[in-house]
Order: C-alpha cells, then structure tokens, then sequence
C-alpha cells in the first residue's frame, strides 16, 4: 500500500500496516488501515440535493409560477387562488438549477 510521509509529503511503499520510516526523510509514519491512514482524509458526507422552488400550475389561466413553503398561493397572472401541492406536479425537465 501507498502511504504519504506526514512530514515531507513522500510517497512510498509499505507492506502493511504498522510503523514505516519515510525512506526520504526517515521520519517513522504510522499506517493504519485503508480509510483511517496518514493524511487520508475521508471525503465529506455529500449533502442531499437542495429541494427546488415548489411550483404550481394555476388551474384558471395554466400559468406556472414558483411559490414558497406555503399552503395557497395567488396566481401573479390571473389572481386566483392556487392549491400548492407540490408532488402532483408533473416532472421537470431537470434543466434549472
Ligand atoms: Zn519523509
Ligand atoms: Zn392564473
């Protein structure tokens, strides 16, 4: 396995795990198992997607418009009273970010 010198940055090869010397610098460097070793830092937990903009399709004029966390929304077209429900929403083309 390849482990990287915690002092100079070297990189070289050992057996297993245990305690290596740095063959540059002949600095002891502590190898652990795959995962936890020398300078490996484990990748951060990837953060779920950001839920988008909840949008609603007024059912008087077909107007589509982005509304926020709440319940009934008036259409910005027309002035009619929206339901905002956002799984009956057909599906976005997945374009917008
Ligand atoms: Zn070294
Ligand atoms: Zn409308």
């Amino acid at each position: 396995m390849i482990v990287r010198c915690g002092r100079c940055g070297s990189q070289f090869d050992v057996p297993g795990v245990g305690r290596h010397l740095c063959p540059v610098c002949g600095t002891p460097n502590d190898v652990r198992a795959a995962g936890n070793g020398e300078g490996i830092q484990a990748p951060p937990q990837p953060l779920p997607p950001e839920a988008p903009s909840p949008k609603v399709i007024c059912p008087g004029c077909g107007y589509k418009f982005i509304v926020g966390n709440i319940e009934v929304a008036p259409c910005p077209n027309c002035g009619e009273a929206v339901t905002v429900a956002a799984e009956d929403l057909p599906a976005e083309e997945g374009e917008e970010e």
